[in-house]
């Protein structure tokens, strides 16, 4: 019988990474529910396994180094020492200006620590302390749960509608997407993946619930890069129609 595959998604809880969880959930792995609220945590592994989702609650807030290390242990006891997938997908916009813009000329920069620390410092930090239960499956992934508003090459094209100006957020996961191609140079003789997904615009507490699709769309792409069969692709970004360019 083959062993039930493992799956940490952080940020859960709700939205899009809820629905990473449910997605995971209904393909078979036990899926551990990174949220740092314990009421939003335990509603939603509730709620997952209501629909027949094996999920278990793990405590993560990926800006706490201790949080992130006890959630490494809790995960070597519950989950047999091994991880298969870990979807980075906690994020944040960072406290917008009227009209939901972040404009660069005004930026505070207690509001790019934040933001920072949250999109990126929380991915390494939630990344390194896993890997060493990464590193125990025979397959393991990794997918950061990025943006395409972080596609400098969309963002510098005046042809391409790509929003409000972001001045914190959207080079937040520009520089996601930078580590992820790092890392995959890391890993490249090994049989870790890791890839960048872009969601689309969902509705969703982010967003304020504006956006044409669905969390369920939106999870759909790092499902499919957290489940990606040996030999498939590494260090790139992708959406639903293919790979969005750097
Ligand atoms: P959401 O509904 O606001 O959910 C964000 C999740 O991240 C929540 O579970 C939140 O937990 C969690 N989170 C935030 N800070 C955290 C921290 N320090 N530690 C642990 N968890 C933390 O947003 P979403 O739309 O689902 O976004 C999920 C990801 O998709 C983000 O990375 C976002 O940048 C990306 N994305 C979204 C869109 C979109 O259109 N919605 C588009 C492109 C990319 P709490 O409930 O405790 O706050």
């Amino acid at each position: 019988m083959s062993e039930t595959m493992i799956a940490l998604v952080t940020g859960a809880n709700k939205g899009i990474g809820y629905e990473i969880a449910a997605g995971l959930g209904s393909l078979g792995y036990r899926v551990g529910v990174g949220a740092r609220d314990a009421a939003r945590r335990e509603t939603a592994v509730g709620k997952l396994r209501a629909v027949g989702v094996d999920a278990f609650g793990v405590p993560l807030d990926v800006t706490d180094d201790q949080s992130v290390t006890d959630a490494a242990e809790l995960i070597e006891r519950l989950a047999g020492g091994r991880l298969d997938a870990l979807v980075n997908n906690a994020g944040i916009s960072g406290e917008m200006d009227p009209g939901w813009v972040q404009d660069p000329t005004a930026l505070d920069l207690e509001v790019l620590r934040t933001v920072v620390d949250t999109n990126v410092m929380g991915v390494v930090r939630v990344t390194n302390a896993m890997l060493p239960l990464l590193r125990r499956s025979a397959s393991p992934r990794i997918v950061n749960v990025s943006s395409s508003v972080g596609s400098l090459t969309r963002q510098s094209d005046p042809d391409i509608e790509i929003g409000p100006i972001m001045a914190a957020y959207a080079p937040s996961k520009s520089f996601l997407n930078a580590l992820t191609v790092q890392y995959a140079r890391q890993f490249a003789r090994t049989n870790i993946l890791i890839n960048a997904a872009c969601p689309g615009l969902v509705a969703t507490d982010f967003t304020g619930f504006h956006g044409p699709r669905t969390p369920e769309q939106g999870a759909a792409t790092a499902i499919r890069l957290a489940t990606l069969p040996d030999g498939g692709p590494t260090g790139s970004f992708f959406e639903d129609d293919g790979i969005v360019p750097w």
